[in-house]
């Protein structure tokens, strides 16, 4: 089977047509004619999903574009998926024109195709490269571009292994992967204030569930000007393994999504989300390319948990939704409390984690849980015993130098 084919199998499991009979999104889910109409009989090869031309207003203009319907609503919204793995929500009001091509069906765009799409969009000093499944569309020059690509190549292929193990629906990327790889902070700000929010261009790098893209800056540019070699661009990251840190983290969370653990627009708790991201992120000081290995303590997250005071339903609240995340005078203790469950559960309840995660990752779109039911589920795997799971993390913990 291909993977497009799989991707049909995935969308069609009864838990989404439950879901489609019952989730509003605007007005209520009815059709989904495009994942479902083409649908062939279970004794025979699916017959791939259409390719559909849509016509659609945005802020700034008319667009069209190719791609897969993903949801559509009752009302006529739908909810398209580009062939560079974008997604567009198209609300009725916007949308100008539909059209199915007949006989061709959706593929995504090849990495030529990705890196000239996003370059023409990025303006034309940026130039597109290969590494592995992904695509670096960049204007930071070719030292900084390898650097970069080649400690994503690992990462990816690291994480993809790590899981292989596990009972998940893991799989290999179906979109070539995007990253947006800026000269300067400037240039970065820029683009992450027109595509996200003033606070997201404020960081030094983010991947959008929208845009399937994982965009960053070089932060070894500096009055030296660019680095004039790999060697160099390595020299200068030895003193900035914290940037280092969070470019992994936002690169995992891009192979995360695309490697199946995480559905783009579904319930996908924050500290599941960001607590895999942390366990990843982990610098190591030791390797001269600035990481190397998965599972270290995060020494960073570890202390400032440290020096945080913990109320007894701290996991609770954790939990149950994700305000202690979005609150920025909580957010970094939730972050640290998330990495430390998590690293608990990877090492000594790998198992339950692992069916946590499963169940998470084959989440329907659109579809969110109240906190009453993250609880539930929570507790599905993990029991009901919030005291000893707090005692027994805290324990762990304890025990790193
Ligand atoms: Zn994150």
């Amino acid at each position: 089977m291909t993977g497009k084919f799989q991707h049909l199998t995935r969308l069609t499991d009864l838990s989404r047509r439950r879901f489609l009979q019952q989730v509003a999104w605007g007005t209520t889910l009815a059709t989904t004619r495009s994942v479902f109409g083409n649908i062939a009989p279970d004794d025979s090869e699916p017959a791939g999903e259409p390719m559909e031309r849509v016509k659609f207003q945005t802020e700034m203009n008319d667009r069209t574009e190719e791609g897969r319907i993903i949801i559509e609503a009752q009302d006529g919204g739908v909810i398209l998926e580009g062939r560079d793995g974008r997604l567009w929500t198209i609300l009725p009001d916007d949308l100008i024109e539909r059209k199915v091509l007949m006989e061709t069906q959706f593929a995504p765009f090849s990495h030529q195709q990705l890196g000239e799409r996003m370059t023409l969009e990025l303006g034309e000093n940026f130039e597109h490269r290969k590494y592995g499944p992904l695509v670096i569309c960049t204007n930071a020059g070719k030292n900084y571009a390898d650097w970069c690509g080649h400690l994503f190549v690992r990462l990816q292929s690291t994480f993809q292994k790590f899981w292989k193990r596990d009972d998940l629906p893991l799989q290999e990327p179906e979109f070539p992967l995007p990253i947006c790889l800026f000269a300067t902070r400037k240039q970065y700000y820029n683009y992450a204030l027109a595509d996200a929010d003033a606070a997201t261009a404020e960081s030094y790098g983010y991947y959008s569930v929208k845009t399937n893209r994982t965009a960053m800056f070089n932060i070894t540019a500096d009055e030296r000007g660019a680095a004039r070699s790999v060697a160099d661009v390595n020299r200068r990251m030895s003193k900035l393994l914290g940037n280092v840190a969070t470019m992994v983290h936002e690169a995992t969370h891009q192979f995360a999504f695309n490697g199946g653990l995480h559905q783009r627009y579904a319930d996908n708790p924050l500290w599941l989300m960001e607590g895999m991201a942390m366990f990843f992120e982990v610098p190591d000081l030791n390797n001269k390319a600035g990481w190397a290995s998965v599972g270290r303590p995060n020494y960073f997250r570890l202390n400032v948990l440290k020096n945080s005071r913990r109320p007894p339903n701290s996991l609770q609240t954790l939990i149950r939704d994700d305000a202690r995340f979005l609150d920025p005078d909580t957010a970094a203790v939730a972050y640290a409390e998330a990495w430390a469950l998590t690293f608990y559960f990877i090492k000594r309840r790998r198992d339950e984690y692992a069916a946590y995660l499963k169940q998470v990752a084959e989440k329907p779109m659109l579809a969110y849980l109240t906190p009453e039911e993250r609880i539930a589920e929570f507790e599905k795997f993990f029991g009901d015993d919030w005291a000893k799971l707090d005692e027994e993390m805290v324990s762990l913990l304890r025990r790193i130098r």
